[in-house]
């Protein structure tokens, strides 16, 4: 089984009726350069920036932040790189400046991400400035999380309108048409989400979060992971409303949650219309594998079966049966 998968590894992620998929990769820190290019996946879909702030007990510099950004741009260009914006906050602290984040009852629903981040705008626009110049090596794109509606969109555009400005008075160099996209991942953000395709580059679907969040189930909480159910009919209706409103707009939308990596759901994911996944590089190799083994059609078909369902057991079942018969 494995042996089938690396043999698949060096071709290209194509279904059988002839439709290229995007295959990118997540990943925390540079050192996973390697892996990504083992993979060969199509660049990185999620960088998550916050190992940089949760390993040491200071704040990351500008500097710091640039050296880290730079060497997984200009060591995978030209394949792009989503580097996403601060998400600490939730089930990520924050051990570099405790006072910043402190306790909450429901830090899920609390203080973090995006909301911390426009709450601190010179550690918004440090990290801001460091990407847009890692922007100068190689193709970044990008992305806040936990965008909840237009206000915050549009203030955290104003503060990377003001990052690039200081760049300019430094005279440094950084690509004044980076793409910047936002991550849906919040009900409201999915729900309204014609308002933001106005003001985004790209959609990436964070399906982690907003699983959580449609359901009301803590992605940690193992007592009720069983319920923790990306079949559920709201999920499906949801992704697919997500898919039709940035297309609407003609904006890419991705699944960078784990749902993506995952080759159970990745044929209904392309079936509903989704342009690109973004996964742990090791796990490329089998959705690879599996695109390579299906038809787009034939996905279509599954997905339009699942948008059917009322019982999110048997979505399952047709999710389940539809790679039995490819794996
Ligand atoms: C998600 O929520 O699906 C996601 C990709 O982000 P994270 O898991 O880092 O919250
Ligand atoms: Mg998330």
């Amino acid at each position: 089984f494995e042996s089938r998968l690396l043999a698949a590894n060096d071709l290209p992620a194509e279904t059988l009726d002839g439709v290229a998929v995007s295959l990118r990769a997540n990943i925390e820190k540079p050192d996973e350069i390697a892996l990504v290019k083992q993979y060969r996946a199509a660049g990185v879909g999620l960088y998550r920036t916050e190992f940089l702030f949760l390993s040491t007990d200071r704040m990351p510099t500008e500097d710091q932040q640039y050296a880290a950004y730079r060497e997984i741009v200009a060591g995978l260009a030209p394949a792009p790189v989503t580097i996403r914006t601060l998400d600490v906050g939730g089930d990520k602290p924050l051990p570099g400046d405790p006072t910043l984040i402190g306790p909450e009852a429901n830090p899920f629903l609390g203080f973090r991400a995006i909301r911390m981040c426009l709450e601190n705008p010179e550690l918004f626009k440090t990290q801001l400035r460091a990407i847009l110049r890692a922007s100068a090596h190689g193709k970044v794109e990008v992305m806040y999380p936990m965008i909840s509606g237009v206000e915050e969109l549009d203030r955290a555009n104003s503060l990377l309108a003001e990052a690039k400005a200081e760049l300019r008075q430094r005279n440094l160099a950084f690509d004044d048409n980076v793409s910047v996209g936002t991550m849906i991942e919040i009900p409201s953000a999915a729900i309204a989400g014609d308002l933001l395709a106005e003001r985004s580059g790209f959609f990436s679907i964070g399906t982690n979060d907003l699983i959580q969040y449609l359901l009301a189930i803590d992605r940690g909480n193992s007592r009720i992971a069983h319920l923790y159910d990306p079949t559920h009919p709201a999920v499906i209706r949801v992704l697919r409303q997500i898919v039709e409103t940035g297309h609407a707009r003609g904006l890419k939308v991705s699944v960078c949650g784990e749902m993506a990596g995952d080759a159970l759901y990745a044929p209904l994911l392309l079936g509903l219309g989704v342009d690109e996944l973004s996964m742990t590089p090791t796990l490329v190799p089998s959705v690879r594998y599996l695109v390579r083994a299906m038809k787009m059609s034939d996905a279509k078909k599954l997905a339009a079966e699942a948008l059917k369902q009322s019982d999110a057991k048997k979505t399952f079942a047709l999710v389940e049966a539809f790679y039995n018969e490819r794996m």
